[in-house]
């Protein structure tokens, strides 16, 4: 097959390359083990020294197929599904910091993410510092400390929906010795390709619009293969020097540039767990198939409501990139040529009970602690997703309590802008 396929190819047709006769569409292997003839042949594969399925824990041919897609999609060497984007963050970290450690992150990004990193992290002696992405290069430098790790942000940050300046933060990352992580969730590689701007590693949550119809909770790592963990051995112990658990193997040795990659399987998998069942990779498969479709109507879609909202007098601020004035404009037209994404924010003029009669008399667009898929639908991230967070928290993550997130689906536009507007009358 041809090399460097373009994106909807990939998308396709990407991961799952079958043999004569085989199964066109990705087979769902539901089983968890996998059975040898002989003895040594089993103990190769326990021992790394050959590639193969022994257990689904650490591999699987339907999950393995669905991650090469993503791999090939974000232009990674190699990509490892999870049972959810919060374990691809968790695994993301947790797999070049231990206790004692550090790492840098926006404060601009998920809820969830931020309790992970802020609170579940500092339990395990990893701490963070939560920095905010605009600051200046002097000002996110001043955050970093020998024991620092990884430089963390999200591309289109949820539910603020800013856009990160990727080469900023890795030029910043690489100056410091560390790797860039990022969680490109929102943008999906249709409308962004971190590697291309200087990350390292990018998550996914794949319950987003990689699956794109609400059918599984999924998550992913991607490994650009680029960071070079020898020139800063002393800051990667866990990749660079031997792992008593692999009878001494030193990641970084015996397998190049796929030593994260391997650590993530071998280690973090092997002990911790979290693998997505064979059956939800196959439903994740089935929504990057036209990934590339949804996002393009997404944008179209979101484009018209966030231009509409932005004229409306009842609405006292709009967060959508494709603004002309919107603040996050210009890196937008650098780092998402072809659109960002479908979510928005907005505020209504008024108390917070204007959101809430806005939202309750709301039809087609449902309340949903969900976000990214086709069907709109609408949250108040201050009473649902970011609950825990107090309003300094909010303020730190970019979030004002007025804020409204909404997810503009893949419906008629016409439909979803009538529904908008009759809620907004109902105020
Ligand atoms: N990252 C981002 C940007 C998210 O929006 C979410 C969930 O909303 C997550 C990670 C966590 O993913 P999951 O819900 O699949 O665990």
């Amino acid at each position: 097959m041809k090399k460097n396929l373009k994106s909807a190819t990939l998308c396709v047709q990407g991961g799952w390359k079958p043999k004569n006769g085989e199964s066109r569409q990705v087979p769902i292997i539901q089983s968890t083990t996998f059975k040898y003839d002989n003895t040594e042949e089993m103990a190769d594969l326990f021992d790394l020294k050959k590639e193969g399925y022994f257990y689904t824990r650490l591999a699987n041919p339907t999950n393995d197929a669905v991650a090469s897609k993503i791999a090939a999609l974000e232009g990674g060497i190699g990509a490892m599904l999870t049972s959810s984007g919060q374990a691809a963050n968790f695994y993301a970290i947790f797999n070049i910091c231990s206790a004692g450690d550090h790492f840098v992150t926006s404060n601009e990004i998920y809820g969830g993410t931020y309790n992970l990193f802020g609170v579940t992290l500092k339990k395990l002696g990893i701490e963070c510092t939560f920095v905010n992405p605009n600051a200046s290069e002097e000002e996110i430098q001043a955050a970093f400390r020998p024991n620092t790790k990884a430089l963390f942000g999200e591309t289109i940050s949820n539910p603020g929906c800013k856009v990160l300046d990727i080469e900023k933060f890795a030029h910043i990352a690489h100056k410091n010795g560390v790797p860039l992580i990022i969680d490109n969730t929102f943008a999906t590689p249709i409308n962004c390709r971190p590697f291309e701007w200087g990350c390292d590693i990018i998550t996914h949550s794949t319950t987003k619009y990689m699956d794109g119809h609400a059918t599984q909770v999924g998550g992913c790592v991607v490994d650009s293969g680029n960071f070079d963990w020898d020139a800063h051995a002393d800051k990667f112990p866990g990749l660079c020097t031997p792992d008593e658990s692999y009878h001494g193997l030193t990641y970084t040795k015996a397998f190049g540039k796929m030593a994260y990659m391997t650590k993530l399987v071998a280690q973090l998998m092997r002990d911790l767990g979290s693998i997505p069942a064979p059956q939800n990779a196959f439903l994740l498969n089935i929504g990057l198939e036209t990934l590339h479709l949804r996002m393009a109507q997404h944008c179209k879609n979101a484009q018209r409501i966030a231009e509409f909202l932005h004229d409306d007098p009842r609405v006292a601020w709009v967060h959508y990139s494709g603004l002309k004035d919107d603040p996050c404009h210009a890196l937008a037209q650098k780092y998402l040529p072809n659109g960002s994404c479908g979510v928005l924010a907005f505020g209504l003029k008024g108390d917070r009970n204007a959101a809430i009669k806005f939202m309750d008399s709301l039809q087609l667009v449902s309340i949903a602690t969900h976000v990214a898929d086709a069907k709109s639908c609408v949250l108040h991230p201050a009473s649902h997703t970011h609950r825990q967070l107090s309003d300094k928290q909010l303020h730190e993550a970019g979030i004002d309590p007025d804020l409204i997130r909404l997810s503009i689906g893949i419906e008629d536009v016409e439909d979803i802008l009538d529904d908008i507007k009759q809620a907004l009358d109902k105020m």
